[in-house]
């Protein structure tokens, strides 16, 4: 018996191979869901759902596009039938200081994971609120909560920030729909969002400041995002997730 069994899940950028969204995704189609994973190139969206087995889902969607956000989930609802859950995951981030973030550093950033999860989530509410059920779970960050320090620049800690209001709001908003709304902070993930990219000295000071000892893993936040989207948390909403090997205790 798996936790999802017969449930129908969209996760946004889940084709990035070591990335959060596909862990997620294979942990979510161990559990027997059935998958539809969204990603800027249609070719690298059909494989990371091929690796998944059969019966899943691979389509192009860029999030920050709103009808290519309502396309999408126009394909899987006719192709899956229902969805159940999304896990809004596509983000992107850059190592910049307050200075240096010009307008196009701020759509950027701020358009993936705010934007971006506004718009995913208005394609998927209309489904949810008539079935009375779903589940959005929303990947926002440590650096919302710390005021960034790791990786990210300003913008990218205000763009995880917009997420966590946003993802507090529409709680609100559609619990009375019985639709769950709850967002993740991972801490420091290893992943090839920050890849090749930390010195030595940055990967020191990241790693000095979790008590656990380790970067954390995938499938640490693979597990977290499986309990927001089961039953297993049927009474959470609103909630915010810390997966950071205890890097902020508040
Ligand atoms: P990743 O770079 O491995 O994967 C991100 C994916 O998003 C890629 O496949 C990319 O193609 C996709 N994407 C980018 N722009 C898109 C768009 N406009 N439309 C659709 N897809 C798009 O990143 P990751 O480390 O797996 O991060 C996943 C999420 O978790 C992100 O929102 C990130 O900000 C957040 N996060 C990551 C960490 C970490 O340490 N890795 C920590 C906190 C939060």
């Amino acid at each position: 018996m798996g936790l999802l069994d017969g449930l129908c899940v969209i996760i946004t950028g889940a084709a990035s191979p070591r990335g959060l969204g596909k862990a997620t995704a294979k942990l979510f189609a161990e559990h027997g869901a059935r998958v539809a994973i969204l990603d800027l190139d249609a070719g690298a969206a059909e494989a990371a759902a091929a690796d998944l087995g059969k019966g899943h889902l691979g389509l192009a969607c860029n999030v920050t596009d709103k009808d290519a956000c309502e396309a999408a989930v126009a394909e899987v609802l006719d192709r899956l039938g229902r969805i159940d859950v999304l896990v809004n995951n596509a983000g992107i981030t850059q190592p910049l200081k307050i200075m240096d973030i010009g307008p196009a550093n701020y759509d950027a950033v701020l358009d993936v994971s705010l934007r971006g999860t506004l718009y995913m989530s208005q394609a998927v509410i209309p489904a949810m609120r008539a079935q009375k059920s779903g589940s959005i779970v929303n990947l926002s960050s440590v650096s919302a909560q710390r005021g960034g320090g790791i990786f990210g620049g300003p913008h990218y800690s205000a763009a995880k920030a917009g997420v966590l209001g946003l993802t507090k709001a529409m709680a609100r908003e559609l619990a009375p729909d019985n639709v769950r709304v709850n967002a993740i902070c991972p801490g420091f993930i290893a992943t090839d969002i920050t890849a090749g990219k930390l010195t030595p000295e940055m990967q020191k000071a990241v790693l000095d400041g979790i008590p656990m000892g380790r970067a954390g893993e995938a499938k640490d936040v693979a597990g977290c995002a499986l309990f927001l989207a089961s039953d297993l948390s049927a009474y959470c909403t609103g909630t915010e997730v810390d997966v950071n090997g205890g890097s902020l205790i508040h």
